[in-house]
């Protein structure tokens, strides 16, 4: 079992398998552009299952594939096959910006898809979503708008995969997307949650509505949001139904309420460095590691002592890099 110096077991991992994306969201990436991390220091779909293959064997059973935009990535649909395959790991979901799903849907296998999917969606609104992503900014090779990413819910839904929307409402932003955000789980059974803005690199020049803001805003509207705390793998989110809705609404309130006590979560980059929290350059270079020639004992006990150094909890600064370099 993995645990750190604080009593904290670590199952779950965050992969990142890469740093480039198709939409430029204004909260993630510097507006003056990004610098990408070189191509020969990414690591391979090999090396990647490798570390998972050496991780579940110390008690890692969650795994989220994320980015930058992971659907990007060539074969990402047969590295998921290989990932669902690793002995103790019991879920892979993927997240995404949901404009290259069908795509996915189309060419991946049955054993290729992920247990659940997040896609994220600030804006239903076309000008909006836009402004927030970047989108009309040449920066897209795939035309997309809010409405092919919804159409893509009920094939994922068809398949039994979980769906939840996840949504950063920002002031001044998309404060008016909240409602028909919400409301995209009266129809459909998903899950749509509403996640606070982390002051992070480009992010930290604008401001987080909190979760608490977003709720009473949804009360207004829709009647009182009822507790609701049935819900598989939902980490750090606080769950509640409504009446008359099929799905969930959900909270990611790491902000307003830090939930670092109960942190189980670790980070791989794409560059191969295991962070230990989100907010800290604190971690272990794991490609450095593997390309030097460790085998899988001493890459273990590298991690497990590392593992150790997580820090207790977050300290968020500007000097963070977005999101899209972590793996969020
Ligand atoms: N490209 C994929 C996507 O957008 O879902 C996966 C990577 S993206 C970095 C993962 C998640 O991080 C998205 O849901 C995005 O909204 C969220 N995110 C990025 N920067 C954030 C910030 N500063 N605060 C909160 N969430 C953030
Ligand atoms: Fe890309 Fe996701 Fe960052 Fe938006 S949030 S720029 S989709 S990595």
């Amino acid at each position: 079992m993995l645990t750190d110096n604080y009593g904290r077991t670590i199952n779950y991992l965050r992969v990142s398998i890469t740093d480039r994306c198709n939409l430029r969201c204004i909260y993630c990436m510097p507006p003056e552009g990004v610098k990408w991390k070189p191509h020969e220091n990414i690591l391979t779909f090999e090396e990647i299952l490798r570390l998972v293959k050496i991780m579940a064997a110390l008690g890692i059973k969650n795994i989220k594939i994320t980015g930058g935009e992971p659907l990007l990535r060539k074969g990402a649909h047969s590295f998921l096959k290989d990932l669902k395959l690793i002995n103790g790991i019991e879920k892979v979901r993927l997240t995404t910006n949901g404009l290259l799903l069908n795509n996915f849907l189309n060419e991946a296998e049955e054993n290729a898809l992920p247990n659940a999917v997040n896609i994220s969606l600030d804006a239903l609104d076309i000008n909006r979503y836009k402004q927030i992503t970047g989108f009309n900014n040449g920066s897209s090779d795939v035309f997309s708008e809010p409405k092919v990413i919804l159409s893509v819910i009920d094939r994922l839904l068809e398949k039994q995969i979980t769906v939840k929307i996840n949504c950063v409402p920002i002031h001044s932003i998309n404060e008016e997307e909240i409602i028909p955000i919400t409301k995209l789980g009266k129809e459909k059974n998903i899950i749509v949650r509403f996640i606070e803005l982390m002051p992070i690199g480009c992010a930290s020049a604008l401001q987080c509505i909190s979760g608490t803001q977003v709720k009473e805003i949804i009360e207004k509207t829709f009647g009182a949001l009822v507790p609701f705390d049935n819900i598989s793998g939902s980490g750090p989110a606080v769950y509640y139904s409504l009446n008359g809705f099929k799905g969930k609404i959900g909270f990611i309130n790491a902000l307003s309420h830090s939930f670092c006590h109960t942190c189980n979560r670790l980070r791989l980059t794409s560059d191969g460095f295991l962070k230990l929290c989100l907010s800290s350059d604190v971690g272990l270079d794991l490609r450095q590691l593997l390309r030097n020639g460790a085998n899988d004992s001493e890459v273990s006990q590298a991690i497990i002592k590392a593992v150790k150094n997580k820090p207790s909890s977050y300290k968020f600064s500007e000097n963070i890099e977005g999101m899209f370099k972590i793996g969020g």
